[in-house]
């Protein structure tokens, strides 16, 4: 079996054309959705991701500003910059990169944004909202993942779903998305004794764990979904994710590649969830 390509990139292109007509809509009416976008520090893979970020609202006609600082910015210096931003009429979204310099508390920070701007969906609201099902702003990447699942047109009721990877920004958000889909859940991390028992189980794989080959072919039952949420580079240097590809996708049903899969869906659901910000606003 060869697997269906789940292209994050093709999605993406879907979506960001309905996201385009939605914002100049609100232009049209006064309102240019406005995204913020604030960079601390000169970490290489996040001026790529802010860069990228920028260009996507330039090119669906979304306003952005990017705010650059340089690595020694006090953390209260950061936290009056979010207030203005908060305050600002032409800002309906504000997104700090992440990691921030270990002097600066990214959970005060990710707190100080409105939560009516909270587009990244990091804060404790909106993780209370996606918990007890309230509408919100859904965190991007696993708000991607789940329009990458969708896109196959599988039903999940009764399905058994695997996540790889429990952090705040993609395993647990991406657990809770599945759950509200009705599939059966297991979430496992690095303390999971045998991850292959679990993965050979499941209709639906997110491996979102940062380490090459994680889920191997072998641990893939015939036909599932499988979501490669990783970033790695392989022994040349080359992007990767967390899936060996090559030979998954000899398993799976269907499987998103590396680059051209999560990447650009979460870049497109921060589209998404700045329209939904300048819509409510
Ligand atoms: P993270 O905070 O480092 O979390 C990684 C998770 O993987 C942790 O829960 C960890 O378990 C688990 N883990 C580590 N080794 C494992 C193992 N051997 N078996 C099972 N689980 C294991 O990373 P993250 O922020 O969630 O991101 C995960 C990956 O996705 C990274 O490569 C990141 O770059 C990528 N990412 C991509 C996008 C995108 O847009 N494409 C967006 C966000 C993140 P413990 O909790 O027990 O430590």
């Amino acid at each position: 079996m060869t697997a269906q390509i789940i292209s994050g990139t093709e999605l993406s292109k879907q979506i960001r054309a309905e996201v385009a007509q939605r914002a100049a809509a609100l232009t049209a009416k006064g309102k240019q959705p406005g995204l913020a976008v604030i960079l601390v520090g000169d970490d290489p893979a996040s001026q790529v991701y802010v860069r990228n970020k920028v260009k996507a609202c330039a090119d669906n006609g979304l306003h952005s500003v990017l705010e650059k600082y340089d690595a020694t910015l006090s953390e209260a210096d950061l936290l009056k910059r979010i207030d203005a931003l908060n305050n600002d009429p032409a800002i309906h979204g504000i997104l700090v990169q992440m990691p921030l310099p270990k002097h600066i508390d990214p959970h005060k920070v990710i707190e100080a944004i409105s939560t009516k701007k909270d587009v990244d969906g990091y804060s404790v609201l909106s993780a209370g909202e996606l918990m007890t099902g309230l509408p919100g702003f859904r965190p991007c990447t696993p708000y991607g993942c789940m329009k990458m699942i969708e896109s196959t047109g599988v039903n999940l009721r009764g399905k058994h779903a695997v996540v790889i990877g429990r952090s705040n920004t993609v395993g647990k958000p991406m657990a809770l998305l599945l759950l509200q889909a009705n599939a059966t859940v297991t979430i496992c991390h690095s303390g999971t004794p045998d991850l292959g028992y679990h993965t050979r189980q499941a209709d639906i794989v997110v491996a979102a764990v940062g380490r090459r080959n994680t889920l191997t072919a072998d641990m893939i039952k015939p036909g599932a979904i499988v979501i490669d949420v990783g970033i790695n580079q392989d022994e040349n240097g080359k992007l990767c994710g967390d899936v060996d590809f090559a030979q998954a996708k000899e398993v799976a049903g269907y499987i998103s590649p590396v680059p051209g899969g999560v990447g650009p869906m979460t870049i497109t659901m921060l589209l998404v969830n700045t329209i939904e910000a300048a819509e409510r606003s």
